[in-house]
């Protein structure tokens, strides 16, 4: 199957989906949207209020926080690609659930693969989670890491900082400066052959064992 179709097969199975209960109550499954073939790909935790209204991810405020964060980092919306790793509105925003995570994590799995970004941007806890079981965002946020030759990148939750105004800024700063430098960072891995991305079979390999090596830079 080509990506596009991959990600439409995804999208299909995503809106009609029972895995869980979050389904119940809710208006649309949100799978993601983007460029198929995005370099960059970000994920952030579940669709709210506007994105189940619309079945599209990041549409409400942090969504356009998110939208002028990219821009800061030299980014159009048209050329990533977002998605949630719960792809449906826990009731009144709650956390995602342990068992919704896992019963959702095959399609983000799916997603990830298929895309196969050169860098994976994610958006607060639960995201970051599914990368760095063990770290805490305030430690690691802004710092890309290689892991087993994917570059992934940590960032506050675009919505933390509209609770928070003294996350606006670091957000603003972590996405102007690392999200460029993460890109460059992957170019010149890939031109040294060491993007796991390039080797799809390695790449699944990532997606589901816990990082190995990680690098700082
Ligand atoms: N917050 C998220 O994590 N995802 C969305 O799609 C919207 C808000």
């Amino acid at each position: 199957m080509t990506t596009e179709e991959v990600l439409a097969q995804v999208a299909a199975e995503v809106r009609v989906c029972t895995k869980c209960d979050l389904y119940k109550g809710t208006l649309h499954g949100v799978p993601g949207e983007g460029d198929p073939h995005a370099a960059v790909m970000f994920i952030g935790e579940a669709p709210g209020q506007r994105e189940d209204a619309l079945g599209r991810p990041f549409v409400g405020p942090a969504g356009q926080f998110l939208n002028e964060l990219l821009a800061a980092a030299g980014l159009d919306r048209s050329t990533v690609y977002i998605a949630n790793v719960v792809k449906h509105r826990p009731p009144a925003n709650r956390d995602p659930l342990p068992e919704e995570i896992t019963a959702c994590a095959g399609y983000l799995d799916r997603q990830i693969t298929a895309i196969n970004p050169k860098v994976i941007v994610t958006l607060g806890r639960y995201s970051m989670a599914r990368f760095f079981p063990d770290a805490k965002i305030s430690r690691i946020h802004g710092q890309a890491k290689v892991i087993k030759g994917r570059v992934v990148l940590a960032m506050y939750h675009p919505a933390a900082a509209l609770h928070q105004l003294t996350l606006k800024q670091t957000l603003i700063d972590d996405f102007t400066r690392a999200i460029p430098a993460a890109v460059a960072e992957a170019d010149r891995l890939a031109a040294a052959g060491k993007l796991a991305s390039q080797q799809p079979e390695a790449a699944s390999d990532d997606e589901q064992s816990p990082p190995q090596q990680m690098s700082l830079f």
